[in-house]
């Protein structure tokens, strides 16, 4: 039996070792042993699984975000669009997305009843009304409260730091708002008013939320 663990654990070392590393900063960087996103009952994949790579730390908060969102509240699932590529470096069309700490993922929609509904894509939605249109033409507008929640999910992850989330300046008042309707705590509300705080940038986040992450602790190699 001794002997049967002594090899075991010999197996097993080597696979131990080979967890996620963010090299560089996200708009110069790569990522070694990055994970990719698998399909799952609580997200949906809008991308390929080759640009949707990323550390351990920010599948993870991926997956367990959006399975702790589908737990609380009934609704549309998450769509996840793109992370890193396997080996991290340039991704077109995006400036960051190179180290694996950066996912663009879907905010959330109603109906013109404010019904939640589920959509096929990202919605480009208008600065004036908050809406815009599917696939299939029909308007949908941003539904502050799920997204917030998304968020709150994000924030409560016990095992991986969100350094922020980018989102345009209006919509990110139309969540805070729904925020402060709903049923938070006012540390978890300020939080989440710091995580989404306007930064450069963030006015082209009409359509999707972008996520970073921070840096893993054990990722010496790893800035910005
Ligand atoms: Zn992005």
């Amino acid at each position: 039996m001794l002997r049967l663990t002594a090899l075991l654990c010999l197996f097993a070392s080597p696979v131990a070792a080979q967890g996620s590393r963010s090299v560089g900063a996200p708009d110069r960087g790569r990522l070694e042993n990055g994970r990719p996103m698998q399909d799952s009952e609580h997200y949906v994949r809008l991308s390929g699984e080759g640009v949707q790579w990323g550390t351990d730390e920010l599948v993870g908060l991926l997956e367990r975000g959006a399975e702790r969102l589908q737990r609380t509240e009934d609704g549309p699932r998450l769509l996840v669009g793109g992370l890193s590529l396997q080996r991290g470096g340039r991704f077109p069309p995006h400036d960051s997305h190179q180290s694996g700490r950066d996912a663009d993922v879907s905010m959330f929609y109603t109906d013109l009843d404010g019904e939640s509904v589920a959509t096929s894509r990202f919605i480009d939605l208008d600065e004036r009304t908050g809406c815009g249109r599917d696939d299939d033409h029909q308007l949908r507008c941003l539904d502050p409260r799920r997204t917030f929640l998304f968020i709150v999910a994000l924030l409560e992850d016990e095992t991986t730091r969100v350094r922020f989330v980018l989102i345009a300046g209006d919509l990110r008042q139309l969540v805070l708002a729904a925020g402060r309707r709903a049923d938070v705590s006012d540390e978890m509300l300020q939080r989440v008013e710091e995580v989404t705080a306007t930064r450069q940038g963030s006015a082209a986040h009409r359509s999707h939320l972008h996520i970073r992450i921070e840096c893993p602790e054990d990722d010496a190699g790893c800035s910005g």
